[in-house]
């Protein structure tokens, strides 16, 4: 599914947080939203979600305008930094809840929603984790975990708001080959925002770099890199981690 954004202005009292921003991103592709706390991210982010209202612009979904259309509806799945996995649930309900919430005639069958969350699990690498409760596990295996209940609704489109950014560096360097390889094998149109230059250049298709509300460029890594388009980006990419 590809998105368009529009045009998108969101003001917060005199601040503008995205000023006239346009991007597409194309289906199927891993792009990241790369800038500096403060730039914007979270609030493009949450714009394409439906968490925020634009001011001005559009987004669209496949082409059809969604600027209106309720979060509910938008069907776009989440991760966010600080996982909220249900507590008091397991592994196996905590991926399941999405589905098991829906009204009855939209509803799998048990054993349909139990055969989803083994293949999710095996696809996040926790086959046999099924009954373990959040509390026993590790950070990353949390954030795991939060993106196979993410994709158990399958989503139009995954939006991932630093999903690792609460996790140490080695647990995050494993985590973006690992989410590579979840990109590849599910193909799904992936928004990533992240203030790592490292990790968007090693895990996007197309990097887009945000300062102060503007889009300054998008391209791929090699041409955000090799080609910076503005003195910010040259900057912003040149600084060492
Ligand atoms: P980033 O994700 O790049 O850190 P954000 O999108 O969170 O940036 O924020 C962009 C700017 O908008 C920041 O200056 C932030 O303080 C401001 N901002 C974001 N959300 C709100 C809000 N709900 N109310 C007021 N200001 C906000």
């Amino acid at each position: 599914m590809d998105i368009r954004v529009a045009g998108v202005t969101k003001e917060f009292g005199d601040l503008a947080a995205l000023h006239d921003v346009h991007l597409d991103v194309r289906p199927g592709e891993l792009l990241a939203l790369l800038g500096p706390s403060g730039s914007g991210k979270t609030t493009l982010l949450r714009t394409i979600a439906g968490l925020v209202q634009a001011d001005r612009g559009q987004v669209l979904f496949g082409g059809l305008d969604a600027t209106h259309l309720p979060v509910q509806k938008r069907q776009v799945g989440f991760v966010f930094q600080h996982y909220a996995l249900f507590k008091h649930m397991s592994v196996a309900d905590n991926i399941a809840y999405g589905l098991q919430v829906r009204e009855r005639a939209k509803r799998p069958s048990r054993a349909e929603i139990r055969r989803r969350t083994s293949e999710l699990l095996d696809l996040v690498q926790l086959s046999g984790y099924e009954n373990r409760f959040p509390a026993q596990l590790s950070g990353g295996q949390r954030q795991r975990v939060a993106l196979a209940r993410a994709l158990a609704v399958e989503p139009r489109v995954l939006l991932l708001d630093e999903p690792f950014g609460a996790l140490d560096a080695k647990v995050r360097k494993d985590l973006r080959a690992w989410l590579r390889d979840i990109h590849e094998r599910t193909g799904k149109t992936t928004v990533f925002v992240t203030h790592d230059q490292d990790e968007a250049l090693e895990l996007a298709d197309r990097v887009a770099v945000l300062n102060l509300g503007r889009l300054e460029q998008v391209g791929t890594p090699d041409e955000v890199q090799d080609q910076p388009a503005t003195p910010f980006v040259m900057t912003f990419l040149g600084q060492a981690t």
